[in-house]
């Protein structure tokens, strides 16, 4: 087992990390850049490197620097986390060549499934069923032509995407060349890569994804789903497991589509298939996401696994601790995003000093994040703070429990999200499991 573990990110994914370390008796290097120079969470890594100034461009996403932090002190092993370099096949290709153990899938895999456009071949050849769409579209392609036998609504989407940008809906074929050069447009500016391709639009789908985690011996299982329908402008809000309403056959068939996709990639750690599902229960690959995920904490709640101990315990070459039919879903667990930003403000950033910090508690109740009084929020990064999650043996209890921790939840000098899973967790359509990846937007904000 590693003795030194780099973290290469930042807020409460670091002190998740760094929490796991500790959990294995290893000992945690944390990087900061200097907007994150007082952040409280530092004082509970073992030491401490400043990797630049704030911008991630300039710190967090800076290979050498990362490579350097690690090697000064003496880190065998880097936790990228999520965000920042976690899916970057060469972070992990010169984390190997540095001779430090890369806490992650292997980079051939990565390779494989990054770009979204090569990752539905992957599932095709998998046997997994993915939305009907096209290749890279070229421009001496017969666009309209394309986008008619696919059929209206299209998604045009970036191959390289991630958060929702470089997607188009385009609804008439009057409006699909001007979508097409504006996804380019924001894929090149966000990705350095204009790639883009046609996915038929689902109507109301239903995002469903699997956890799987495999070891270098080749053992690979999966955790179950998790129900991540509730987004807002394709960004997840709510995370849940078990999801609502979706039939067993469903559930296994998903679970095993997404373990015999990363066996064709050879993959290794912990990683997430994504799925849609449509109004007939009908599933649909749409991507691979090669890291530990912000909503990991759902699955751990109802399998019992801690998906970072364990990516930490395979990266050092340990066999995995369980077979499938020991991995045991049971009870419900629901997380809510606490971001720092203002509802009625159509969702702007809200960063700055927290001057109140009351944290929800109690039984059947996690709370995972770097947040204090005190604490000031930098506008430099993702606006998550916390992630709010609960576990109880039903789905209403777990909505009762989420419903009382969200009422206990006080935050004062930023705005917060909290006012809006309030409201979530009172809609009877929600509570009735019949939530959509559009809903927030078509029923809440509307
Ligand atoms: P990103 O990597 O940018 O998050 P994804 O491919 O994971 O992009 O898709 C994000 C979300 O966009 C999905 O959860 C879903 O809400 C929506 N979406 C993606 N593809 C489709 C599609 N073909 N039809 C309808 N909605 C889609």
């Amino acid at each position: 087992m590693f003795k030194r573990i780099l973290v290469a990110n930042r807020g409460e994914i670091a002190l998740r990390v760094i929490r796991a370390c500790h959990d294995l008796g290893i000992e945690a290097v944390a990087v900061y850049s200097e907007a994150d120079r007082d952040a409280p969470y530092l004082a509970l890594a073992d030491d401490t490197v400043c990797i630049g100034p704030g911008p991630a461009i300039e710190s967090y996403l800076v290979v050498n620097r990362l490579i350097a932090a690690a090697e000064v002190t003496n880190s065998e092993a880097i936790h990228p986390g999520y965000g920042f370099l976690s899916e970057n096949a060469r972070f992990a290709e010169v984390c190997r060549e540095s001779a430090i153990e890369f806490i992650g899938p292997p980079p051939e895999a990565m390779l494989r499934l990054g770009d979204k456009n090569a990752a539905r071949a992957v599932a095709q050849e998998a046997g997994v069923p993915v939305v009907p769409g096209s290749n890279i579209l070229e421009p001496d392609m017969d666009i309209a032509g394309i986008a008619k036998s696919i059929g209206y609504p299209v998604l045009i989407k970036a191959s390289a995407g991630g958060g929702g940008r470089g997607m188009r809906v385009v609804r008439e074929e009057s409006a699909l060349l001007a979508s097409i050069s504006s996804a380019r447009q924001e894929a090149e500016s966000a990705f350095k890569d204009g790639r883009v391709y046609m996915e038929k639009y689902i109507d109301r789908p239903r995002h469903v994804e699997v956890q799987i985690l495999g070891d270098r011996q080749g053992n690979l299982v999966h955790l179950y789903e998790r129900d991540c329908s509730m987004q807002r402008r394709h960004q997840k809000l709510v995370e849940e497991s078990p999801a609502p309403r979706l039939p067993v056959e469903v559930r296994d068939a998903m679970c095993t589509a997404a373990v015999k996709l990363a066996r064709t990639v050879g993959y290794y750690s912990a990683g997430t298939c994504e799925f849609l599902v449509d109004q007939e229960n009908r599933f649909y690959f749409i991507e691979v996401n090669a890291r530990i995920q912000v909503e990991h904490p759902v699955t751990e709640l109802v399998t019992g696994v801690d998906l970072v101990r364990e990516q930490i315990r395979v990266a050092s070459g340990e066999s995995l601790r369980f077979a499938q039919k020991e991995i045991v879903h049971r009870g419900c667990a629901i997380e809510c995003r606490i971001n720092a930003e203002d509802p009625t403000q159509n969702f702007r950033p809200s960063p700055g000093l927290i001057t109140r910090w009351q944290p929800a508690g109690g039984p059947g109740v996690r709370l995972d994040t770097h947040a204090v009084a005190g604490y000031r929020v930098p506008p430099n990064y993702d606006s998550l703070v916390a992630k709010l999650l609960v576990f109880q043996p039903t789905r209403e209890e777990a909505l009762a429990t989420m419903r009382r921790a969200l009422s206990e939840f006080v935050v004062e000098g930023i705005h917060t999200t909290i006012p809006i899973h309030a409201r979530i967790m009172n809609h009877p359509e929600f509570i009735a499991g019949r939530g959509y990846t559009t809903f927030i937007e078509r029923e809440l904000l509307g």
